[in-house]
């Protein structure tokens, strides 16, 4: 468990310090922004969505590790996925990140993130990005904040 454990880490040290898919979208179609006052994250989140599908996606913000690691990944995974099954997958990481239970789905790399739960004050971190893509899914054109 702890060589698993050690691994995770390195997984979420690495999207933190190189993170995946940073950057502006200039042809966005999505796009919402996420704060959480607690740690001082924030992040902007671009979409191109087209045909109930994510083309691409993007993020640019500032943020602790966690926060970063957490919208690298998420784009990673999501690239490519139906607004169906990032639905689906938004469902399974919430229910990782705040209960710590094993989701019903398979999250793949997002895996990574399950010792989050152990610290409450991370999981609106790890959580951050995903709400904002719910908002900008749901073309919320409100800020999203934890708080
Ligand atoms: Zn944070």
């Amino acid at each position: 468990m702890s060589d698993l454990r050690e691994l995770y880490q390195e997984v979420i040290f690495d999207h933190n310090r190189h993170p995946r898919n940073f950057g502006k979208l200039v042809n966005a179609n999505r796009h919402s922004e996420g704060f959480n006052p607690l740690c001082g994250d924030s992040l902007d989140l671009y979409l191109i969505v087209d045909n109930n599908r994510i083309i691409d996606i993007k993020f640019e913000g500032q943020g602790c590790a966690i926060s970063t690691a957490s919208a690298s990944l998420m784009t990673e995974v999501l690239k490519g996925k139906t607004l169906q099954e990032a639905e689906q997958l938004f469902e399974g990481f919430h229910q990782m990140v705040t209960t710590g239970e094993t989701p019903s789905i398979d999250l793949g790399k997002l895996s990574v993130l399950a010792g989050v739960s152990e610290f409450p004050a991370r999981v609106k971190c790890a959580s951050l990005s995903w709400h904002t893509l719910n908002a900008a899914l749901h073309n919320s054109t409100q800020p999203v904040t934890t708080e």
